[in-house]
């Protein structure tokens, strides 16, 4: 997707804070951390949403949730507790449109999600 800001900072055309990098998962602190330590994970395919899930294999859906997993721990808020958010579509006001998840931790989160 040429158009795509994460593919365009996955393929370095524009720069990221890299945390982690494997075959299916890219991930990088967001420009506008919403807490101490806000990450995102995309997957290294385009697809538009969770909701497009039909165009990843189950490996590459799955492997998102383990680098999210594996960011925690490398960044030291395992054990404290964290939010995974996704953001799927109009009314989650999801901004970017390739798949990503949110890592917030690093403090107390608010208890209500939204
Ligand atoms: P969403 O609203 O779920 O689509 O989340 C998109 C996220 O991308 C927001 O938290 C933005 O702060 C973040 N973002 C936008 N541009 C960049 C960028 N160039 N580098 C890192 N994060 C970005
Ligand atoms: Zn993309």
């Amino acid at each position: 997707m040429n158009d795509c800001l994460f593919c365009k900072i996955m393929a370095g055309e524009i720069p990221s804070k890299k945390v982690y990098e494997d075959e299916f998962t890219y991930a990088f602190h967001d420009i506008a951390p919403q807490a101490p330590v806000h990450v995102l994970v995309i997957s290294k395919k385009h697809t538009p949403d969770v909701a497009h899930n039909a165009d990843l294999s189950d490996q590459e859906l799955a492997a998102c949730l383990r680098t999210c997993a594996k960011v925690a721990e490398m960044l030291g808020i395992a054990e404290s507790g964290y939010r995974i958010v996704n953001n799927c579509g109009e009314d989650a006001c999801q901004t970017v449109k390739h798949m990503h998840y949110h890592v917030l931790g690093g403090e107390k989160l608010a208890a209500q999600m939204a």
